[in-house]
């Protein structure tokens, strides 16, 4: 969904990763996020919020958003939609607020730069079953709201261009030009913002989780020596030859 921004955004050094910006300041690309009347006003916030997130429009956190995840693509701003439409759904929360994502792609930044919740402190867990969509919940009840992507409210004949996308049916040479890719991506987030929430779903839900991840025992690697977090094994998964890399001379 966000293939080459990276490199691209740092580059141009500012907060405007599509387009360009002109003497006046005004972002000159069809894509640019338009102006909208700030959704986030809940206060559903566990202690260890970033209370700053608290008093901004969902416009001014996307660029946020932007800036965090290195560009900003489509699912990104679906993603910002989703996030601000599950915590208002969830309301204010007793126990920690805890976040799961269904997919590894633009949501989960959106998750951690909207809520308390990341994958370092562990309130974010991930369960890549390919789907975009996410689950708020309270870590003590373990109640809480998935909103998904909603195909049936995403006719094709509405949403031309978000449907193509969402189903991976875009021209396949925006894959090797960025300006042509650019320019499609503005068109998906153009009918995104059109549409804000009506493209979404939701489900009231309990999770299976246990309140905390388990926390294993940290050993030393016989081979390796390295410490690692284990439940008795005495090799580590990497010297147990199903390690991800190969050392170089
Ligand atoms: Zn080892």
């Amino acid at each position: 969904m966000c293939r080459g921004g990276q490199a691209r955004f740092k580059a141009v050094g500012c907060r405007q990763p599509l387009g360009k910006v002109d003497e006046k300041g005004i972002l000159q690309t069809p894509g640019r996020i338009r102006r909208q009347k700030p959704t986030i006003v809940s206060s559903n916030l566990t202690p260890c919020y970033k209370k700053t997130m608290e008093s901004k429009n969902l416009d001014d956190i996307i660029w946020e958003l932007a800036e965090f995840h290195g560009s900003m693509p489509p699912g990104l701003v679906i993603g910002a939609y989703m996030v601000d439409y599950a915590r208002e759904l969830l309301g204010e929360t007793k126990g920690k607020l805890n976040a799961v994502a269904e997919t590894r792609h633009c949501l989960i930044d959106a998750i951690q730069v909207m809520t308390p919740c990341t994958m370092g402190n562990k309130y974010l867990w991930l369960v890549d079953y390919g789907r975009f969509a996410l689950t708020l919940y309270d870590r003590d009840t373990k109640q809480g709201i998935r909103v998904y992507i909603d195909m049936k409210k995403i006719p094709g004949e509405n949403y031309p261009e978000l449907y193509a996308f969402l189903l991976r049916k875009r021209d396949p040479e925006i894959l090797n030009d960025m300006r042509l890719r650019e320019i499609s991506n503005a068109k998906v987030i153009d009918e995104v913002n059109r549409a804000k929430r009506d493209i979404l779903s939701y489900q009231k839900v309990e999770v299976k989780f246990p309140r905390k991840p388990e926390m294993l025992p940290s050993i030393v690697c016989r081979k390796c020596s390295e410490p690692f977090l284990s439940d008795g094994a005495g090799i580590c998964t990497a010297c147990d030859s199903k390690g991800y890399y190969t050392q170089l001379k």
